[in-house]
């Protein structure tokens, strides 16, 4: 029978009532916390070996209940009203303090399940420790070890579904904040004025080719850069970053945080150049003859998918890709650049996915009295971050969910006039498990707006693939390319949205991540040299 210990209590300050009940021997530490803070005063769980995992336990609860609070810290923002007509970034980021009191909530586990839901494997409970301490240069420098943008990473990714869902402090209560103090330490750093200098990694003779500056684009020549590659990134727009600079609106990402990002891996010798379409300007074979010796394509999935219903040649039709690029890139909302945009007064947007929330977002901005968000299926089935949902709804954003567009109406010149719709009611999931639209034809009405913008997804331009010979593609348009980024053609990789069709921000990172690992393993296979260590 297994021993049996009750009312083992700790005598720290913020410790009183707390028991300790016989826990098995075999279980791990995170399972031990996730039942004692699931265990409320008195329900009696089995230990044996208690002496030799007494000392671990003391300090695994004495952490779990010093840190009181079962709530993130919350994060200071703009008031909804005032931000709702401007574009300055909305969240404000953690204090020192208030990063500290966060990161003493981490129960710093054993076995951290939230590193395992981080696709580029951030030491997490490690750069909190540092947090906690106080030593942010120490935790910049753990977050820097395996993510090239952690500003950004920290502002604009679901943590809610990755490392934060499966934090052990979610059990009861909420998860540590993990992206609020990866964006605190990134900002603390970039805030700093006596930072360390860069050390630029020796060449080791070898030239690879980067396609496209996005997430994907700007890990995968870091990477490389960082192994001793001579790597230069072929960008088509004349800023660098992709979507992060003209897709995620300022108030979300601020541009200056991605463009200094990109100074630091300039910093460490990538080399970036812009105004470059490859398949117009220059072919990836034209790339090999150049004397590079692998490519990597990261070119996303910027085409925009329409409706294909009956008035979207209207205008005041807009994909969301045009009227976000118009506002972020050509600056279209400030009365000094050249690049207006129709002012708006009733807007629709179609979809529910990050893009539709910006969308609706800038449109708001914008001066539009009325924006309303128009979807098919119902609150559980949208795909946004529910932070970006949370956001959109304090700013006024209206949510008219249960409806699909079926035309866009207009008047005798050519204008939108109304988006006729025909409410929907959820059937059986279909095959990915969302439940079906079923529509109520007898009920279709019609949306008084004058501008409609559709932001129901992107997918991969076709210009690499067609000017490249050997490339295959997926049904869906996606570069083919295996689980170690190769592609059918020898020596070109790809990864991102390029081959999956829109995503995320890490996941396109992790694939660049990916991506660098094995053009280094192929190029020291070609020269007969060692392979790289196991990822
Ligand atoms: C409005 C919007 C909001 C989003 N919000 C979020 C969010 O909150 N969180 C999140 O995780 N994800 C978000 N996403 C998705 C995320 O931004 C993408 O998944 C990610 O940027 C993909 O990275 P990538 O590097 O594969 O491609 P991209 O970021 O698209 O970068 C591709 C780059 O390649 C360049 N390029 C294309 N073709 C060529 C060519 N032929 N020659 C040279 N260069 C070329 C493009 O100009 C671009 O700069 C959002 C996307 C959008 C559009
Ligand atoms: S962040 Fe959560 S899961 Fe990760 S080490 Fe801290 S408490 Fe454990």
């Amino acid at each position: 029978m297994a021993d049996k210990v009750t009312n083992i209590e700790f005598d720290k300050k913020g410790k009183q009532n707390v028991t300790v009940w016989n826990v098995p021997a075999e279980k791990e530490h995170t399972q031990i916390v996730e039942e004692m803070l699931e265990t409320e005063n008195g329900k009696e769980l089995d230990m044996s070996s208690l002496q030799e995992r007494l000392p671990k336990l003391k300090t695994i609860v004495a952490k779990a209940v010093a840190s009181q609070t079962l709530l993130k810290h919350t994060m200071p923002e703009q008031d909804p009203v005032v931000r709702a007509t401007n574009f300055d970034e909305v969240a404000l980021g953690y204090s020192a303090e208030t990063a500290i009191a966060e990161a003493r909530r981490c129960l710093n586990c054993p076995n951290p399940r939230c590193r395992t839901g981080c696709p580029v494997s951030v030491r997490i409970p490690e750069f909190i420790a540092k947090v906690a301490e106080g030593d942010f240069d120490a935790a910049y420098e753990i977050i820097t070890s395996t993510n090239a943008l952690p500003a950004v990473c920290g502002r604009v990714c679901p943590q809610e579904r990755q490392c934060e869902s499966r934090c052990v402090r979610g059990v009861r209560g909420e998860s540590v904040a993990i992206g609020r103090l990866e964006r605190f330490v990134a900002d603390y750093h970039m805030a700093k004025q006596d930072k360390p200098p860069v050390e630029v990694p020796p060449s080791n003779g070898h030239k690879v080719a980067v396609i496209g500056s996005g997430p994907a684009g700007l890990t995968c020549a870091g990477d490389v850069r960082k192994m001793g590659y001579d790597v230069t990134i072929f960008e088509a727009f004349h800023k660098s970053g992709g979507v992060l600079v003209y897709g995620i609106p300022q108030f979300r990402l601020p541009k200056e945080i991605v463009a200094a990002e990109i100074e630091n891996l300039k910093a460490i010798g990538v080399k970036i150049e812009n105004n470059v379409i490859v398949g117009k300007s220059i072919t990836i074979d034209e790339l090999f003859e150049e004397g590079y010796e692998a490519v990597f394509i990261g070119s996303g999935a910027g085409l925009p998918q329409f409706l294909h219903i009956p008035g979207e040649n209207l205008m005041g039709v807009y994909s969301a890709n045009e009227l976000l690029t118009r506002t972020n890139l050509m600056k279209a909302y400030r009365d000094d650049y050249d690049t207006p945009i129709k002012r708006f007064n009733k807007v629709a947007v179609v979809g529910a996915g990050n893009v539709a929330m910006d969308a609706a977002r800038v449109a708001k901005r914008l001066g539009a009295s009325e924006v309303h968000i128009v979807y098919r299926r119902s609150r559980t089935e949208m795909p946004a971050r529910q932070e970006e949902v949370e956001h959109a709804e304090a700013e006024g954003i209206e949510f008219n969910l249960l409806n699909n567009p079926c035309a866009i109406l207009g008047d005798e010149n050519g204008h939108v006039i109304g988006l006729e719709c025909v409410p929907q009611e959820l059937g059986d999931p279909d095959a990915r498990g969302r439940r079906t639209p079923i529509p109520k034809e007898e009920e279709k009405w019609v949306m008084d707006v004058d501008t409609v913008i559709i932001a129901i997804g992107t997918s991969p331009n076709p210009l690499i693939r067609s000017t490249t010979p050997g490339l295959t593609t997926t049904r869906k348009g996606g570069i083919d390319a295996d689980d170690m980024a190769h592609t059918e053609k020898v020596a070109v990789f790809a990864g991102g949205d390029a081959v999956t069709g829109s995503a995320t921000v890490i996941l396109a990172m992790g694939a660049g991540k990916n991506a660098a690992y094995w053009i280094d393993e192929y190029i020291r296979r070609i020269h007969g040299e060692p392979p790289p260590p196991p990822q």
